[in-house]
């Protein structure tokens, strides 16, 4: 599997782009980026999109893929999200208020987005991809509503926990895999930020020292969603925890052979 970084950040600002994880061109794992950050032909690309959670950094790119490519794909791109999730973002994106409902457009019996409800540990057979969704805990006010991401492809498997703070079942899941290659995560935080971290249900570089014990051993651990407003600080407090399981995402627009 090759997993491109288009943006592996927790905000967005000059060469710091949203959460958008291309798998082998073809399998997205959220939207945050996916629209500034490839061109048009790579957007077609894009068969399926999984959603882990509302937020704006891993959904709004939604709104702009749609609008690229209406009427040049042939078929819809199908998104899988839990069912929470398909709401707000019909509610409160494509609403025809803030931006057209692209479930409809250009028709009706041919959309540019078709939703489709997932939930924890149901697995789904995306091409070649099996994907299980996952339960990871982030935000609190809507329990239950973000997933992390196992993904399989040729006897490989990879997780993606996108926004999550301590967590516990996404590793027991992963612990039971025998053909786990790598594990992506996040720290959003520096440690001075702890209480923000806690409120908002995001990692800091203290906090991810403790959740790497409970993680399934011996694969490295990719760590994204840094702040871009304290990246150097977050790199330099992530070096400082001396791990050499943890490689930080500092850069966009970089690729993964697994
Ligand atoms: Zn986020
Ligand atoms: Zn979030």
């Amino acid at each position: 599997m090759q997993v491109k970084i288009i943006g592996g950040h927790g905000g967005v600002t000059k060469n710091y782009h949203a959460t958008s994880f291309l798998i082998d061109e073809s399998l997205l794992i959220d939207a945050g980026s996916v629209a500034s950050g490839l061109d048009i032909h790579s957007q077609l690309k894009i068969d399926h999109i999984l959603l882990s959670h509302t937020h704006l950094d891993h959904t709004k790119d939604l709104a702009f893929i749609c609008d690229n490519c209406f009427g040049l794909k042939g078929k819809p791109f199908e998104v899988y999200c839990h069912e929470t999730v398909r709401k707000a973002v019909k509610n409160h994106l494509f609403n025809d208020i803030i931006w057209p409902d692209f479930s409809v457009l250009p028709t009706k019996e041919n959309p540019t987005i078709n939703f489709n409800n997932i939930s924890a540990e149901k697995e789904l057979i995306l091409g070649q991809y099996k994907v299980t969704p996952v339960h990871v805990n982030h935000p609190v006010e809507v329990p239950k509503q973000a997933l992390g991401f196992i993904i399989e492809k040729d006897n490989k498997s990879i997780i993606f926990t996108q926004d999550t703070a301590s967590t516990e079942r996404i590793w027991e899941v992963g612990k039971k895999l025998d053909n786990l290659v790598a594990i992506f995560c996040e720290v959003s935080f520096p440690n001075h930020l702890q209480g923000v971290a806690d409120l908002s249900d995001h990692h800091t570089p203290q906090t991810i020292k403790e959740e790497l014990k409970k993680m399934p051993k011996e694969v490295p651990v990719y760590l994204a969603h840094l702040k871009p407003n304290y990246q150097e600080q977050l790199i330099q407090e992530i070096t400082d925890l001396q791990e050499p399981r943890l490689h930080i995402l500092y850069a966009d627009d970089v690729r993964f052979n697994f």
